[in-house]
Parts: C-alpha cells; sequence; structure tokens
C-alpha cells in the first residue's frame, strides 16, 4: 500500500511532477459509453463493445444498468435467455436483479452484492425486476461485465458465485478520502471472496476531492477504468462520467485522483484481467472459439440441452 499524498493533487502536477504518475501505467485511449436497449428493453451505457474496440481481453462486454427510475408498471429485465462460454458478472448498486435459470438456481441480487455467473457449457436464465418493482416502480443502477473463459473451461459444469454486500471487503485509504470495494482481486490490503479462473481485479473506487489511489496492476494484465459518477484523472488522462480510459501496458500499478478542487466524488471501477490470447468467436449470447462451436451453441440451446426454466411453483 502506497501512503496518500497529503499535498492536493491538480492534474499538472499530475501530468508534470506527480509522484504517482512516475509509476503508473498511461492511458491508451478513452472511449465514451454509447446508450442502448438491452433484454427486455431497459436503458444500459454501454463502453465497449462499440465500433474500434470489440473486447479488453479477457473482457468482452461492460454494461451500466440504467441510472433509471421506473414508474409503477414500467420496470423491466431480460426475460429467458441462454448463455454459453463465460462468465457474467452483475454487480447492483440500487434496485435489484431478480434471478432464476434452468440449473434450478433462484435468487435476489441487491444493493452492493455481486453475483459471478460462470455459464459454462450452458444455462438459460432471467433476470427481472421483483414484483413489487414491477407494481410500484423504483431506481435501478448496477453493472454486468463479461468474462470470457479460457477455451480449456469453456463446456465446463456451470457456477455461482453470490456474494452479499456485507461480504465483499470495503477498505478506505488512511486520510479518509478514497474507498474501495474489493470485488475481486486485491486492494489496500483487502482481498476479494470471489474465485476466478485467470487473475482478475474489480474494483468499486469512490475518490472523494484531493483523494488519490495507486493501485498496483502488473503490466500483462489488461485494465480499464469506467467513470460512472464525477470527474477526474486516470493515468495522467481526464476522465468524466460516462467514460472508460483503456490503459496502456508500460507500468505495474495506475493512479487514479480527484482534483482538490472538484466538485464531488468520482466513482469508477477499476477492472484489469490476464489476457487469454484466444480467438473469440460471439454470437449474441454464446462466446466460443470457433464459428462451428457457436453452431453447436445455438443448436444446442435450440434443442433444449440448455434446459429450461421450471414453471413457477405457486401454492395456495
Ligand atoms: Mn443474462
Amino acid at each position: 500500500m502506497r501512503p496518500i499524498e497529503d499535498r492536493p493533487l491538480s492534474r499538472a502536477s499530475i501530468a508534470t511532477h506527480g509522484e504517482g504518475m512516475s509509476e503508473s501505467r498511461s492511458v491508451a485511449g478513452v472511449v465514451t459509453a454509447h446508450r442502448q436497449l438491452e433484454g427486455g428493453g431497459f436503458p444500459v451505457r454501454r463502453p465497449f463493445p462499440t465500433a474500434g474496440l470489440e473486447l479488453v481481453d479477457p473482457f468482452l462486454l461492460l454494461d451500466e444498468m440504467g441510472p433509471v427510475t421506473w414508474g409503477p408498471g414500467e420496470a423491466i429485465g431480460a426475460p429467458d435467455h441462454p448463455h454459453r462460454g463465460f462468465e457474467t458478472v452483475t454487480y447492483v448498486l440500487e434496485g435489484e436483479v431478480r434471478h432464476r435459470d434452468s440449473q434450478g438456481h433462484a435468487g435476489r441480487i441487491g444493493p452492493g452484492d455481486v453475483q459471478w455467473m460462470t455459464a459454462g457449457a450452458g444455462v438459460v436464465h432471467s433476470e427481472m425486476p421483483g414484483e413489487e418493482m414491477r407494481e410500484r416502480g423504483g431506481p435501478m443502477h448496477g453493472f454486468q461485465l463479461w468474462v470470457n473463459l479460457p477455451r480449456a473451461h469453456k463446456m465446463r459444469r456451470p457456477r455461482y458465485q453470490e456474494v452479499p454486500s456485507e461480504r465483499i471487503p470495503t477498505v478506505e485509504s488512511d486520510d479518509g478520502r478514497v474507498r474501495v470495494r474489493v470485488i475481486a482481486g486485491e486492494a489496500l490490503g483487502a482481498k476479494a471472496v470471489i474465485d476466478t479462473h485467470v487473475p482478475i481485479t474489480y474494483l468499486h473506487v469512490t475518490l472523494q476531492p484531493g483523494g488519490a489511489l495507486t493501485q498496483p496492476l502488473p503490466r500483462e494484465r489488461a485494465a480499464f477504468a469506467y467513470v460512472f459518477g464525477g470527474e477526474g484523472v486516470v493515468g495522467g488522462a481526464s476522465v468524466a462520467d460516462g467514460q472508460m480510459a483503456v490503459l496502456r501496458h508500460d507500468r505495474d500499478a495506475v493512479t487514479l485522483s480527484v482534483p482538490e478542487e472538484a466538485a464531488g466524488a468520482m466513482d469508477v471501477l477499476l477492472i484489469a484481467g490476464q489476457p487469454l490470447r484466444e480467438p473469440v468467436a460471439r454470437y449474441g449470447p454464446f462466446v466460443m472459439s470457433t464459428r462451428g462451436e457457436i453452431m453447436q451453441a445455438i443448436e444446442d440451446f435450440q434443442q433444449g440441452r440448455m434446459g429450461a426454466i421450471e414453471p413457477e411453483v405457486v401454492s395456495d
């Protein structure tokens, strides 16, 4: 853990003299998320995939769900659909996602909770607002990250890791200006409880004005920072709400900071992982290594070999 500097970090001082910058990975490019509708029609901000950035190997997609405030009867989600060959990581900030699947799993992902689902050989699932939210409406905000699986693990048995908010380590810097929720990997001496196939770091970092964090990230790992509130500096580049900075492989750490004079805090997802460097064939909810494997996935789904969600048993 690096001591947090006491003096204010202005953008200029970071770019030219900042102590952290000499160690920080620099930014290869800044991407602005585009808005689109997903699932049954809920709004997302999607930094990638986008034209010119198909993936950040091993990451295939990042969706910011909402933020949206549903009115009564308006809330929608993603009804029954399959996945094969990768993992979906759902992190809810506000509202909830109720999930049911062909393996007989069912549950609720609420504020602060994470569900790390390894689809492996295949699941059919639904991700929906609960009954109360459908009736009364309410706020919804969260993330879904898609993580590719190594070719050797694509057909493994599906697995769920469900981590309630209270089991996600939350750590603060000594000066109290940086707070990190450690969803995967390690930060400020705290270690996540999630088990991943390749080394992955997934941090929710909140920096108050004047706050700075230098996070170790071995240079061989692909890494990006997605800002979803406020603005600040990542690896020497200015980044604002709805923008993602993709990091170069030029150092073994990255520095995030918010100038002392900033109007408010910056919220960032800092995500990094070991690249798989394997061929990627993707088609909708299936991510495999060859076109033939995609055709097989479509056939397996259509033939019901990924199962189906059992109708809910209603007893009276
Ligand atoms: Mn899904």
